[in-house]
């Protein structure tokens, strides 16, 4: 096995969207070559209803796949294909735009005003951009969860890993999405096949990832300010972790235990040209998407 080193660690940055809804955003727009085939992730997590309330009024997708995953509140939803719902904690929604749909995403907090959550888009091929679009509502129950003896817990939201398949399928990059649990202080190896591309979030507690030439811990200097500082890498919440290529990624949960999400996938490696929710391999695709919604043909 060959440990993924960590290339790069980042935070996640406070932004806007929708009509008015405080988020950050891990990744997303500009170079987004190391997520392949992934193009954004948004943590939306927030205590204030008035920051989030606002919600996702209605608005076109195509060429993409958005996978919305709630921890606390609710999302109610309602498309062009005539569906309506609402995502609750735990439950997981994949959106396989296509060549086009018209949605709204509007959350609504829990008792406690809190509303936390994280949407992630997957890019489609070139071959799959103007497929169908479906939905599949995926509920909390449906999410198988592994137990290790050492009391990791792994979410199998898409995917498989270690023997358990997520209810998610028919999904093109091949997406491997995991909730993981580490308890305090423990030490574990999770098995990332070497054709992906992977990425950790860290939303709770905090710890380090290893590669095979950064021992546990290790310090390691960077220039901050114009001075040479000794780092260790120690993450925690709202931390971004990129990882190198590697068979496996191995990581020491901090003295409160870490919880994080580790999606990967298979890179597609194909030109992206992006206008706002509407992803394409061409700027030619852009401008006949743009054309169709002015002319009321978007939706197929
Ligand atoms: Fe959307």
């Amino acid at each position: 096995m060959s440990i993924r080193p960590v290339k790069r660690i980042s935070q996640s940055q406070p932004t806007m969207e929708g009509a008015g809804v405080r988020l950050r955003r891990a990744f997303g727009f500009g170079d987004t070559s190391d997520f392949d085939p992934f193009l954004m992730m948004d943590d939306f997590r927030n205590d204030r209803p008035s920051d989030y309330m606002a919600g996702f009024p209605w608005h076109p997708h195509r060429g993409i796949e958005t996978i919305t995953y709630v921890l606390a509140g609710s999302v109610d939803h309602g498309d062009s294909l005539g569906n309506r719902g609402v995502l609750g904690a735990g439950d997981v929604q994949w959106m396989t735009a296509g060549r086009g749909i018209m949605h709204q995403e509007m959350p609504k907090g829990d008792a406690q005003g809190r509303m936390h959550g994280f949407q992630l888009w997957a890019n489609l091929p070139s071959s799959l951009k103007m497929t169908a679009p479906r939905y599949q509502d995926v509920p909390a129950l449906a999410i198988p969860e592994i137990v290790d003896d050492d009391g990791v817990r792994v979410r199998v939201v898409c995917g498989e890993f270690w023997g358990k398949k997520g209810p998610v399928d028919g999904v093109a990059a091949d997406p491997r999405y995991l909730d993981v649990y580490v308890p305090p202080g423990k030490r574990k190896s999770l098995p990332v096949e070497i054709y992906r591309q992977a990425f950790a979030y860290i939303f709770e507690g905090s710890a380090v990832f290893a590669g095979a030439s950064q021992p546990f811990g290790a310090l390691r200097e960077e220039v901050v300010d114009g001075e040479e500082v000794l780092l260790r890498d120690k993450v925690g919440d709202r931390s971004l972790v990129v990882f190198d290529s590697g068979d496996e990624v191995v990581v020491q949960a901090g003295e409160q235990g870490v919880r994080f999400l580790l999606v990967s996938g298979r890179p597609l490696r194909e030109p992206i040209a992006w206008h706002g929710p509407i992803v394409m391999n061409t700027e030619a695709e852009i401008r006949q998407a743009l054309s169709d919604l002015r002319g009321g043909t978007f939706i197929k």
